[in-house]
């Protein structure tokens, strides 16, 4: 299996530190707010490699954190007059509800920032006594980055032209510093902001170490993948190795795998640039699966441009394989006979090799897009062989064979009968034009059908309101 290293810049093959066993790290979001369909990304591009070393029979140690101590959190904290507690507890679940819709299975830990600081405060103490760290007089701590040789091996930036830079961008309360390039571990409290008893000063931990901490904790000094989108390379990523690797003194990650972007309108799509959907606004209009779909479509290092056009794609291709797996699931109630045709051997011949082509395609980086391909191969082969006349033993075969290669991508074969919001929409839309046209008896009978979905209709003056019971 090869894997694009971020590290190397070269596609390496994989070779696990431990046989049979993958761990990995993913770092999640910020939770301060919905999440977007750009953060949607990096959870299902990595869910889906889980799931591909999964299938191959690896055990995965599966970690993706919640950054719940953070500057935008104590801003919506304070403008909503409540604890960043609230805060972050409300968007953890709401982030979870979406996890589960896109179909992204929980990590086997989720481990929380806040929870996590006396982890910080023993390896920044390390980092101190190594000579990597030092304690500036208003108690902010640092990580001294002159003091890792390797500084800039993941973002293939040398220090000295990165420093001519920084030396430009140094900004006032930072005049602490050694060094331009250094960076917070630990910084003293604000007014109103939640904190924690150090040696240093009340204060809290800078973003970067909180990973390093986490990652050490629930995988250990030295993990096989480290993973998140390509924004986090520089600085997050080159500070976490900088980090694990001066105070724990090994190897951090093997690999580093890094998803491009999410773009909408071919721009970034982004919190602060105001561009951008969350899941929730999406799932009103599509079954999440369909994003899932449409995020696996391409490559998870080439940038993918977000559209309508391109979801409806998406959604005919998933309904074209849901669509095939109901059929067969009709063929297996008609069909007999525990014995492959002899034509049939023929073309389980044909799909055995467009599963050697899916596998290939993920053994190749994980390219979906290729694997997908391969997904809608069998479909054809499928659509165009079962028949009355085919046997169990072939019917049994394929459905199987789909839904296996479907279940690496995450994608649930078994269509769900859930009522989109929009169906709702245009049935109401459908009831006032029945209503002006005077045709009572089409309107009951469309309330009636929206009660049997469990929508229930209220006329307002404002119009009509409607419900899930
Ligand atoms: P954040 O909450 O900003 O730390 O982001 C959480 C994860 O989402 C990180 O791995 C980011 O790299 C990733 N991410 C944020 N925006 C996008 C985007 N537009 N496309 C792809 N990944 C993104
Ligand atoms: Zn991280």
């Amino acid at each position: 299996m090869k894997i694009f290293n971020t590290l190397s810049r070269r596609k390496e093959e994989f070779v696990p530190l431990e046989e049979g066993k993958v761990k990995m790290y993913v770092c999640g979001p910020t939770v301060y707010n919905f999440i977007h369909i750009g953060n949607a990304r990096p959870m299902i591009v990595f869910d889906t490699v889980r799931r591909y070393f999964e299938y191959k029979g690896y055990d995965v140690n599966y970690v993706s954190n919640f950054t719940d101590v953070d500057d935008k959190i104590i801003k919506k904290a304070i403008e909503e007059g409540v604890d960043s507690e609230v805060i972050s507890r409300r968007y953890i679940a709401e982030c979870k509800k979406d996890m589960a819709d896109m179909n992204v299975m929980p990590a086997t830990t989720h481990p929380q920032a806040t929870q996590e600081i006396d982890g910080m405060l023993e390896m920044i103490q390390t980092l101190i006594d190594k000579g990597h760290a030092y304690v500036a007089k208003d108690g902010t701590v640092y990580f001294r980055t002159r003091s890792f040789k390797e500084y800039g091996k993941l973002s293939h930036k040398n220090l000295d032209e990165m420093m001519s830079g920084l030396r430009e961008l140094k900004v006032t309360g930072e005049e602490n510093k050694e060094d331009p390039s250094d960076f917070v571990l630990w910084k003293p409290k604000k007014d109103g902001e939640p904190y924690w008893e150090s040696p240093w000063c009340q204060g809290r931990p800078g973003w970067h170490i909180e990973c390093s901490v986490m990652s050490k904790k629930y995988l250990g000094d030295q993990i096989d993948i480290h993973a998140g989108g390509e924004d986090l390379v520089f600085p997050h990523h080159e500070n976490e190795i900088a980090q694990s690797e001066a105070a724990n003194g090994k190897t951090f990650a093997n690999y580093w795998m890094h998803n491009a972007f999410l773009n909408i309108d071919n721009r970034k799509m982004s919190k602060s640039l105001g561009n951008f959907f969350t899941v929730r606004e999406i799932g009103e209009k599509y079954e999440l699966q369909v994003l899932r779909f449409f995020m696996l479509s391409a490559h998870y290092r080439s940038p993918l441009n977000f559209s309508a056009d391109l979801m409806e794609a998406s959604k005919n291709g998933l309904e074209r394989i849901l669509t095939a797996v109901e059929r067969l699931k009709d063929a297996q109630g008609k069909a007999s006979g525990a014995e492959l045709q002899a034509d049939e051997q023929t073309n389980v011949a044909a799909a055995k090799e467009f599963v050697g082509k899916f596998e290939a395609a993920m053994e190749d980086d994980f390219n979906t897009a290729d694997a997908i391909t391969a997904i809608f191969e069998l479909v054809k082969l499928s659509n165009s062989t079962v028949t009355d006349a085919s046997s169990r033993a072939y019917v049994d075969f394929l459905k199987e064979t789909i839904e296996k290669l479907c279940g690496v991508m995450g994608i649930i074969t078994e269509r769900k009968e859930e009522v989109l919001d929009s169906e709702i929409e245009e049935m109401i839309a459908a009831r006032q034009q029945a209503r002006k046209a005077k045709n009572f008896a089409l309107a009951d009978e469309i309330r009636q059908k929206l009660l049997d979905m469990g929508i229930v209709l209220e006329d307002t003056r404002e119009g009509v309101k409607w419900k899930r019971v």
